[in-house]
């Protein structure tokens, strides 16, 4: 007989679901100890080069009870931002989960509409809501949630679904039932994402070098790109999926149902003349609710000079 925490597991769920999340796994919230040396390592190496907000906080990272203190639970859920189609090739690209609205907000809601669900059908409860917005090691707690493994390319990997998607997390002073780990690795032999990465920035045991990666470069960084970067991409101009293209487990990958990511008005037809060309006004107008907003024009316009050899 299912006792009464696996039922209000059962119940959050399966409103996650109906919410539009692609998959939700509840882990306890405990201390990720075997995190700290991983974590501590990759920034003493100086891979996040000038993200110095990741050396922030560093144990709120480690133990959830810091950020939420009580707390017994976390909620993990991954949705889908897999678009229908891609940009045209001779396009200027950007990574798949810009196209759309910003996810922050579109994620935020549904998970105050989540929240909203528990409390009123199971009970009060103190907690808080991330999305890629605060010291959380999502992956980790995806694994610990059983969602899936962590790839090569160092992003999770859900089994026949693959990589596209984000995360999200509620943690809370629930106790709930919880699900079994992902303990499995399933990259195998394969090292197709490593081999494809233009600028070598995957490293071995599922390292990345930041500062080598084209998402930093384009998006992270506020510096000039450095000229060493000269001639390694030719399209990328906000973001990269080019370890997420290669990635077999992507094959399986859907397309979302979610309106509001599908792309922005206008910008499929973006022209690589049209990008060059955009003015800060126009940049603000059609970008003002995307992720771009993120580099702002400025940001834009330095990533399409690198490309064009112009900077
Ligand atoms: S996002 Fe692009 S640059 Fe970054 S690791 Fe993946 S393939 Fe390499
Ligand atoms: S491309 Fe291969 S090695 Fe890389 S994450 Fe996918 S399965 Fe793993």
């Amino acid at each position: 007989m299912q006792s009464r925490l696996q039922l209000y597991s059962q119940m959050i769920k399966t409103e996650a679901l109906r919410l539009g999340f692609s998959s939700v796994g509840i882990a306890k919230a405990e201390v990720l100890t075997e995190e700290r040396s991983h974590m501590s390592q990759w920034l003493s190496n100086g891979f996040h080069g000038e993200m110095s907000y990741m050396e922030n906080h560093f144990d709120k990272r480690l133990d959830p009870t810091l950020l939420v203190p009580g707390a017994q639970s976390v909620i993990v859920l991954s949705h889908n931002y897999f678009p229908e189609s891609k940009l045209p090739e001779d396009a200027y690209a950007i990574a798949r989960y810009a196209y759309g609205e910003d996810y922050h907000t579109v994620l935020k809601d549904k998970m105050q509409e989540l929240v909203q669900f528990i409390e009123t059908h199971i009970g009060a409860f103190k907690g808080r809501i991330f999305t890629d917005s605060a010291p959380v090691l999502e992956r980790a707690w995806a694994i610990k949630a059983g969602l899936g493994w962590q790839g090569k390319n160092t992003l999770l990997i859900q089994k026949g679904k693959g990589s596209y998607f984000f995360l999200a997390e509620i943690i809370l002073d629930l106790d709930l039932a919880y699900d079994v780990p992902f303990t499995t690795d399933h990259c195998g032999t394969c090292t197709r994402c490593i081999d494809a990465c233009p600028t070598q920035a995957i490293l071995p045991d599922k390292i990345l070098d930041a500062r080598k990666c084209i998402s930093y470069l384009t998006i992270e960084s506020k510096s000039e790109i450095p000229e060493t970067f000269q001639n390694q991409w030719q399209d990328w101009i906000f973001g990269c999926d080019i370890c997420q293209e290669v990635c077999p487990w992507n094959h399986f990958a859907l397309p979302h149902n979610e309106p509001k990511f599908q792309p922005v008005s206008g910008l499929m037809d973006l022209s690589r003349r049209n990008w060059e060309d955009i003015t800060a006004e126009l940049f603000e107008k059609r970008f003002e609710n995307s992720p771009l907003k993120r580099t702002k024009w400025e940001g834009i316009k330095r990533n399409v000079s690198f490309i064009k050899g112009t900077t």
